[in-house]
């Protein structure tokens, strides 16, 4: 079975942004050390790379698919000259208020890898959101949360979400400390 790395974009592949928006160069960072450590996890482990995405309004006029899609391609292209290649890419456009099913937390756009073809227990999401740790605990794999402050802290989980507790196999803002781990449990698992 395949394990896959279910891994966010804007704060933990790119930079976030104040108005949580990337739809210029300007406003495109990428995350420190990202490249040199997510291509060890590509070169040393065994798992496919997922990017799964809640890009709010995209396709609105504040926020248009051209001028999101050219920071986009560059993005993928950067990590592709690095070896680093994205089996898949999953972009939810929607807002919160819609609640729609494939808007993380949701798994809607990730049905195929429910269907028994991967093994979830050893798979990660990876992301610097609240709704990423729910994300892995409704995919029932686990989450490396870079954790960026702006939200829930790991003392509030503990007292309003105590069941996302054991979701988090990680709270760490350094991809090294990503590597580190994700190395160590696949040397257990040999
Ligand atoms: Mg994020």
């Amino acid at each position: 079975m395949k394990k896959a790395l279910f891994i966010d974009r804007d704060g933990t592949l790119i930079l976030e942004t104040d108005d949580f928006k990337i739809e210029t160069f300007e406003k495109l960072v990428f995350y420190p050390q990202v490249f040199y450590w997510l291509g060890k996890i590509v070169r040393e482990l065994d798992y496919e790379l997922v990017m799964v995405t809640n890009q709010d309004g995209l396709g609105t006029p504040d926020f248009p698919e051209r001028d999101f899609h050219e920071v986009q391609d560059f993005i993928v292209r950067t990590f592709a000259n690095e070896g680093i290649h994205f089996a898949d890419i999953h972009i939810d456009k929607s807002y919160p208020h819609e609640n729609l099913p494939t808007r993380k937390p949701g798994t809607g756009m990730l049905t195929k890898y429910m269907q028994g073809d991967y093994d979830l227990p050893n798979s990660f999401v990876i992301g610097d959101r609240i709704t990423d740790v729910k994300l892995a605990q409704n995919l029932r794999c686990k989450c490396i949360w870079l954790n960026d402050g702006r939200g829930l802290g790991a003392d509030e989980i503990t007292e309003q979400h105590h069941e996302l507790k054991n979701v988090i196999a990680l709270d760490t803002r350094e991809w090294e400390k990503v590597y580190n781990f994700l190395k160590k449990v696949s040397s257990a698992a040999l």
